[in-house]
């Protein structure tokens, strides 16, 4: 149990506005430079054998690589960050912190596609079993658990199919089993969500997404409490783990505006999400912060906020109907990824990545990351591209 761990008692605003800036350190200018670098020069013997010293070697540590952690760790109330080179490698680095050959880790069916990859392809062939387990499972994770069951990995709410997990429910139970909890936090970022103080003991995010949140770097975070940021930093370390000075720099300054940018993208989400529901060929509506959403009972006890990204269902037409309805889009566009300040929409098959429920649903779903343009010029580009999808069925 970690209920007791602190977040900063600065609000988040605050926080991302002021958190891991040091001007004094660096001439007054307001933002830590980029400082590239690999090596660091030692000038006396006395300093090469210091290993206290924090800037020994540019793979470990740089002051823009620190600053960029350091501002993690104090939205998340973590004792500790490890920057890493994707969201991707956030989750590997999380899993690999606490892993060993033997072991057994649950992972919910609702997770990121290249993370059930990850965990079944990489994971299998280190000798750790991956089983995946029903989002909603709540204190269900009880009978899952095995002996050598060492890790559970949640992502709340999945961020295909919106199932919001029941975190401190799953924390008790999974640490009074020995096990200890990861938590995918990309979709609602620090802004709304703070997993390590509901139980979790590690925090990750796809910094790709919301943190960056101009859609133009990768990187990942992960962020442990006190028992796990030894271990979790000392694991980072054999791997590798780091990411370019450039790449931390960005993301420091993306998240400069994450709180405004989240209230923002929020406000669209919800609005967007509550008028789709009402027009005609949407079958279903997957958005948390929805009173009629199966998970918004907990979202709304556990969450301050909802993030960007939602998935709606349309009623079933032939391949050619989404065809006639994503290629006319004016202000959204198709891709991967999600989190900058432009709009997205993606057609995506839920079946293909599950394995311990089944997605009986008909119809066709759809992914909507809402940006930031005016909300009005986005609901008449879906109304256009509804009523192409319609004709064209
Ligand atoms: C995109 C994404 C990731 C992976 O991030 P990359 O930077 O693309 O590797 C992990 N988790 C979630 C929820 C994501 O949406």
């Amino acid at each position: 149990m970690n209920r007791e761990q602190k977040r900063s008692n600065r609000a988040v605003e605050t926080i991302v506005t002021h958190g891991g800036r040091h001007p004094e350190d660096h001439h007054g200018y307001v933002n830590t430079p980029v400082y590239r670098g690999s090596t660091v020069i030692f000038r006396t013997l006395a300093e090469l054998d210091d290993y206290s010293r924090p800037l020994r070697y540019g793979r470990y540590d740089s002051p823009t690589t620190q600053s960029a952690a350091e501002l993690v760790s104090e939205l998340e109330g973590a004792t500790g960050t490890v920057l890493a080179p994707s969201g991707l490698a956030a989750i590997s680095t999380a899993l690999l912190a606490v892993l060993s050959a033997g072991d057994d880790v649950l992972i919910t069916d609702s997770a990121y596609d290249p993370t059930r990859h990850f965990a079944t392809e990489a994971l299998g062939r280190l000798g750790v079993t991956a089983r995946f387990y029903d989002p909603r499972i709540g204190t269900g994770i009880a009978e899952l658990i095995r002996e050598n069951t060492r890790a559970v990995f949640t992502e709340s709410p999945g961020s295909l199919t919106f199932e919001v997990q029941d975190l401190p429910a799953i924390a008790d139970i999974a640490h009074s089993r020995g096990a200890a909890v990861i938590v995918d936090n990309s979709w609602a970022s620090p802004v709304y969500y703070h997993p390590l103080a509901m139980g979790a003991d590690l925090v990750l995010h796809a910094g790709t997404k919301m943190f960056v949140g101009h859609s133009d770097v990768m990187i990942g975070t992960v962020s442990a409490n006190a028992a796990w940021w030894p271990k979790l930093n000392r694991s980072a370390r054999l791997f590798g783990t780091t990411v370019s000075p450039d790449d931390a720099y960005l993301m420091a300054r993306g998240m400069r505006t994450l709180a405004i940018r989240m209230k923002e993208h929020s406000a669209r989400s919800n609005e967007m999400a509550t008028w789709l529901a009402s027009q005609s060929d949407v079958l279903e509506v997957y958005h948390p912060a929805l009173p009629s959403h199966p998970g918004h009972d907990i979202w709304k006890r556990d969450f301050t906020g909802a993030g960007s990204l939602f998935a709606f269902r349309l009623a079933p037409r032939p391949r050619t109907a989404i065809a006639a309805m994503v290629d006319g889009f004016e202000q959204f566009s198709m891709g991967y990824s999600w989190g900058g300040y432009e709009s997205l929409c993606i057609p995506f098959d839920p079946t293909k990545s599950r394995s311990a429920t089944t997605w009986a649903a008909e119809g066709n779903m759809f992914r909507m990351h809402v940006g930031l343009e005016d909300i009005g010029d986005l609901k008449a580009d879906i109304a256009a591209a509804l009523d192409r999808y319609r004709q064209a069925g």
